[in-house]
């Protein structure tokens, strides 16, 4: 049977779901643990100019990996199409992200298309991206102009050396660098910059890294190493938890903690003392907060997974394309954050010490399910 073909009894299904039921309240869904969806991470691409070796490490993804082709992507329109019902879900942030958002030909384009929506309230949607900054001197003028909001980027060291050791790319920090100062040119801001620490790989970079950007502008957060995917070997002593992050800065320079922009902030704050901007570092493992998580994400083929560390997803590709009504696919995504009960990070304990056997399926790796 054909994919297509297989698809079918999801449609004719989902249609007779929205027969028999009326469409849920969408302006008030909420999962199992009372989490309304309020950010979609969309993955353009699930290809990369680089090879960081927490995320797609060379030796797996080399150069026999097989890509998704093109056919398979979501295109923008599509893309469109379903950002409009998931604002109508209760939507108000979207994050264009991947692998490499920048490798998506005339991202702008969707940039523009996404920027022209409003959420329920009426207001402009935040559009966002997380990139690497390798391809954005280029580009980070024409982000602007097409409605980017905001942008994340990644770094996680400024020496030669160590950014080799991470990116698994012969890319130079200066490139990155570059790509920064561009985007401040353009008026992003404020600029963030999210580090991986990795314990041995670049944890000496922390303070140079709190040194360089402070009084930048530019808001450093430091994120801790996480278990995703199947392939980048991760151990937990690899990880350095955010308590000793911040005790290391704090012996360079004092800071106090801020409070959070917004509930459910995954980053919290903290401010130099003397003025010289603001850090932040996410504890995604050492002090998860899966009870605030009100993120959906959608793969680059078009699947709905509920959470980073699901091994599963809901086609959304194969309805969309099959001619399913906007109705069909509000009922669809709706249905699956109404089950959702994923808190993989408060569980992580038992789920990285249990035998072997035990342990959860698969999971997705980052690049396809965005990150
Ligand atoms: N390629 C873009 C980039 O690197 O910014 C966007 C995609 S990348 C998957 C998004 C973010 O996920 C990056 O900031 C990256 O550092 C982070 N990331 C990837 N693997 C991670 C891991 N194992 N633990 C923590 N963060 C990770
Ligand atoms: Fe590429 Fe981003 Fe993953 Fe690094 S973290 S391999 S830049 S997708
Ligand atoms: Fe959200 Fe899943 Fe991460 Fe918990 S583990 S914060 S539910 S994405």
């Amino acid at each position: 049977m054909t994919d297509a073909l297989k698809i079918i009894p999801t449609v004719i299904a989902t249609a007779s779901a929205v027969r028999n039921y009326s469409v849920p309240d969408v302006t008030r869904i909420t999962d199992t643990m009372r989490r309304p969806m309020h950010d979609l991470r969309v993955s353009v691409t699930d290809r990369c100019n680089m090879r960081c070796t927490y995320c797609m490490p060379g030796d797996v993804f080399g150069e026999n990996h097989s890509f998704l082709p093109r056919a398979e992507l979501l295109n923008f329109d599509e893309i469109e199409r379903l950002a409009k019902l998931f604002i109508q879900s209760g939507v108000q942030k979207i994050r264009l992200t991947g692998g490499e958002p920048l490798l998506r030909r005339n991202i702008e384009r969707l940039i523009e298309k996404l920027a022209r929506l409003r959420t329920l309230e009426g207001k402009p949607v935040e559009v966002a991206m997380t990139t690497n900054a390798v391809l954005l001197s280029q580009q980070a003028q024409s982000l602007k102009d097409a409605g980017l909001s905001r942008i994340n980027i990644s770094l996680d060291g400024l020496t030669e050396e160590t950014f080799r050791r991470m990116s698994g790319s012969d890319v130079s920090v200066g490139t990155v660098l570059d790509g920064i100062a561009a985007a401040q040119q353009a008026g992003f801001a404020p600029i963030k910059v999210n580090m991986v620490v990795k314990r041995g790989a670049n944890d000496h970079e922390i303070i140079p890294m709190a040194g360089h950007f402070r009084n930048s502008g530019v808001v450093l957060r430091f994120i801790e190493y996480m278990d995703v995917g199947s392939t980048n070997g991760w151990r937990m002593d690899e990880v350095v938890s955010a308590q000793e992050i911040l005790e290391q800065v704090v012996q360079h320079f004092p800071i106090q903690q801020v409070d959070p922009n917004y509930t459910g902030e995954v980053a919290e704050r903290w401010r130099y003392a003397d003025g010289g901007g603001e850090i932040g570092v996410i504890a995604s493992v050492t002090q998860a907060f899966c009870h605030e998580c009100t993120r959906a994400r959608i793969s680059t083929d078009g699947k709905l997974y509920t959470c980073l560390f699901a091994s599963g997803g809901a086609d959304l590709r194969g309805p969309l394309r099959l001619g399913a009504t906007d109705q069909m696919l509000i009922s669809l995504i709706a249905g699956q954050w109404k089950q959702r009960s994923d808190r993989y990070s408060q569980l992580r304990h038992a789920a990285t010490t249990a035998p072997a056997a035990e342990r959860p399926r698969k999971k997705i790796e980052m690049s396809y399910i965005g990150g």
